[in-house]
């Protein structure tokens, strides 16, 4: 296995964050990995079997995509972050905007700042930060990349498991870039 495989490997698929989970790994009595390793980045050298410089280019390597590993991570979409690689070029194609509206990430969080801070109206922290969501656009299939895309909180939500992606291009889309026109330019 090569080193960015394997690097993935304890990182991502085992989630290796913490000193328990070395233990666990190890198969070592809990509090072993704590006694033998100053940090965690210690383990990963150790397994991984290089440097600190090398282990902390690797991580630079990884920048983004822990980025948005941790923005967008959840069980359901596991599949789409088995390969690096394979989500950062999907991710790229989404061209941080809405699949539907095409509202940028940069515009919701103008529409962010224009609702003093939260871009949901009664302060609840989901969807507060307006940031883009991964969206099913069949929802009766799973999250792989032919099926996800990006798309904005609004359409997300009002499309929901209730209008098909076809009728939502069609008919709510261009309702929803007049909408957030007339927020935009207020
Ligand atoms: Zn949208």
């Amino acid at each position: 296995m090569n080193l960015k495989n394997k690097y993935f490997e304890l990182c991502y698929t085992m989630r290796i964050h913490e000193f328990s989970k070395v233990d666990q790994y190890k198969n070592w009595t809990y509090g072993q990995a704590r006694k033998r390793y100053k940090s965690l980045n210690e383990f990963y050298q150790d397994e991984l079997n290089i440097n600190s410089d090398k282990l902390n280019k690797l991580r630079k390597e990884f920048k983004i995509f822990d980025k948005l590993y941790s923005k967008y991570f959840n069980e359901e979409r596991k599949g789409l972050f088995d390969n690096p690689e394979n989500f950062l070029k999907w991710y790229n194609k989404q061209k941080d905007s809405c699949n539907y509206c095409d509202i940028t990430q940069s515009a919701l969080h103008e529409i962010v700042k224009k609702r003093n801070g939260n871009l949901t109206l009664n302060q609840k922290t989901k969807r507060s930060k307006g940031t883009l969501e991964i969206e099913k656009l069949n929802p009766s299939e799973g999250y792989t990349y032919s099926n996800s895309v990006l798309c904005c909180p609004f359409c997300n939500n009002a499309k929901s498991n209730l209008i098909s992606e076809e009728d939502w291009r069609r008919f709510f889309a261009p309702v929803m870039k007049n909408y957030f026109n007339s927020i935009l330019l207020k």
